[in-house]
């Protein structure tokens, strides 16, 4: 090999480095560039059949979920992710079909956006869902613990407990349908605020309420895309828990469901209890609070003390599958300021 040709190789190599670390730059600064994302605004198209989902005056979730998706959306395009959107109007897109278009596009993630109601007009925190099993769905749980992290960082501006739960805890025979059809494809579903408080209700009218969603939303995902996959492993590949049953939407609307929180405080006090009358009462607390929100924040820990209350009475079998439930369907928050 002459002069001229060895100096021809080496500039060769120098192209080469500056070329992919560029690539690894540009990756590590764009986590989202060339991702295929799904984002799906929760319904649509219901005004003149649903009365259910919408705020005190009148605000309905279907556009608020849209709204802070189209936002959503342009933000990831802008960084060079290739969005799909399971709906752009405000009409009605069936589940399937919903899920369709994740699973069809090979989507790297799957994001299904949608604010809460419920009879309790004080309540509003973010609540996530991930599919099945914590101990298979980890990249599930994985994307449910980042973006309740932004959430409560950047799109609350007080301290608020968040829910990382499993959908089995809202439809206890098969989760959600739109999780459920989507599996393999880490996905959650994310519910950031109440629109039933009335003054969340205002805030989530306002383009810029809506854009600073979007904004934890856009960091969540960049987040995610910043570190290592973990994996979805097949549905109850490791365990399958019996259904334990909530009450449905309309009935969580009821005056029996306030009494969420303080039949879990009375409850509280019970298990400390050793008298059997107290026990049996303390369960029956704990089962209707679930059963009104078992969702909320403290319903981890209520399954936690129904294990402790079943225990002491002696039913073993009930109390550890109680123990059971709690870690697999709920990511408790304890859990979750510990990582932090
Ligand atoms: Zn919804």
């Amino acid at each position: 090999m002459n002069k001229s040709q060895l100096h021809a190789i080496m500039v060769f190599v120098a192209i080469i480095v500056i070329i992919s670390i560029s690539a690894c730059k540009e990756n590590s600064e764009n986590p989202v560039k060339g991702k295929v994302i799904c984002l799906d605004p929760g319904h649509g198209g219901t005004a003149e059949t649903d009365s259910f989902r919408i705020g005190p005056t009148g605000e309905r979730e279907e556009w608020i979920n849209l709204r802070v998706a189209l936002i959503l959306a342009e933000m990831l395009e802008d960084k060079g992710a290739e969005v799909v959107m399971t709906r752009t109007d405000d009409m009605p897109v069936d589940l399937s079909t919903r899920a369709e278009m994740a699973v069809s596009s090979q989507s790297d993630i799957f994001i299904s956006i949608h604010h809460n109601g419920t009879a309790d007009p004080g309540v509003n925190f973010p609540i996530i869902y991930y599919h099945g099993n914590a101990s298979e769905n980890l990249a599930g749980i994985q994307i449910a613990k980042i973006l309740a992290k932004n959430l409560q960082e950047s799109f609350y501006a007080y301290d608020v407990p968040a829910s990382l739960i499993s959908d089995f805890v809202i439809f206890p025979f098969g989760g959600t349908r739109i999780l459920r059809e989507s599996y393999g494809i880490p996905g959650i579903i994310g519910e950031a605020s109440f629109f039933t408080n009335a003054e969340e209700e205002q805030r989530l009218k306002e383009e810029q309420y809506n854009r600073k969603e979007a904004q934890a939303y856009f960091k969540a995902i960049n987040e995610y895309f910043s570190q290592e996959a973990k994996r979805v492993l097949p549905k109850f590949s490791k365990i399958k828990l019996l259904p334990f049953e909530a009450f449905q939407e309309e009935e969580r609307m009821d005056s029996i469901a306030l009494l969420w929180h303080d039949d879990f405080e009375r409850a509280a006090l019970l298990v400390k209890s050793d008298k059997h009358d107290s026990l049996l009462l303390a369960e029956q607390l704990l089962i209707r609070s679930l059963r009104s929100f078992p969702d909320s924040w403290i319903a981890g820990e209520a399954h936690l003390k129904r294990s402790e209350v079943l225990r002491k009475l002696g039913r073993i079998e009930e109390a550890d599958s109680a123990l059971l439930r709690a870690k697999e369907h709920y990511i408790l928050i304890d859990n979750l300021s510990q990582e932090r």
